[in-house]
């Protein structure tokens, strides 16, 4: 089945996190704090964050292949949707149409079906690659070829 849409979620799938707090590098905080670290670094919040080549080589064949690729990822902020923007910008240039952005991982679902309904492609034919297991199992559940990024880092079949 030829792949025609294929989503990435960016936090642990196409970026590695990590943010400059105080003097040290962390893989995140909580809620609270993230909200005021988004305030104070804008669309550069993402600034020590690192690509992740074995999810970015993927996104490569599947573009090679003629699929188009949307960064799909849930946000808190409008800071972390145009920090994301930027990252993909930087990292990814002219693999990805867009960057979509959600509130909650449930309405990525919402956002692929309009997608799909827009361009004809059915779910089958209709990529998720993410690293939250819960929402993998939903794009399965759905009809879709859902993809752990674990299996990124395997040996392919
Ligand atoms: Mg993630």
């Amino acid at each position: 089945m030829m792949i025609r849409l294929a989503f990435f979620d960016m936090d642990g799938t196409l970026c590695a996190p990590r943010f400059y707090v105080n003097g040290t590098m962390v893989v995140g905080m909580s809620d609270e704090a993230w909200i005021s670290f988004c305030r104070a670094n804008g669309e550069n919040t993402y600034r020590f964050c690192k690509p992740v080549p074995a999810v970015a080589e993927y996104a490569e064949e599947l573009h090679a292949k003629g699929a188009s690729l949307y960064v799909l990822s849930t946000v808190q902020t409008g800071e972390e949707a145009a920090a994301k923007q930027k990252f993909t910008k930087q990292n990814f240039p002219g693999l990805f149409a867009d960057v979509l952005t959600v509130q909650n991982d449930a309405d990525k679902f919402a956002v692929m079906r309009q997608l799909m309904e827009e361009k004809g492609v059915r779910p089958e034919e209709c990529e998720l690659v993410e690293d939250t297991y819960a929402t993998v199992l939903a794009a399965a559940v759905a009809g879709m070829r859902a993809t752990h990024v674990s299996h990124l880092y395997c040996k392919r079949d």
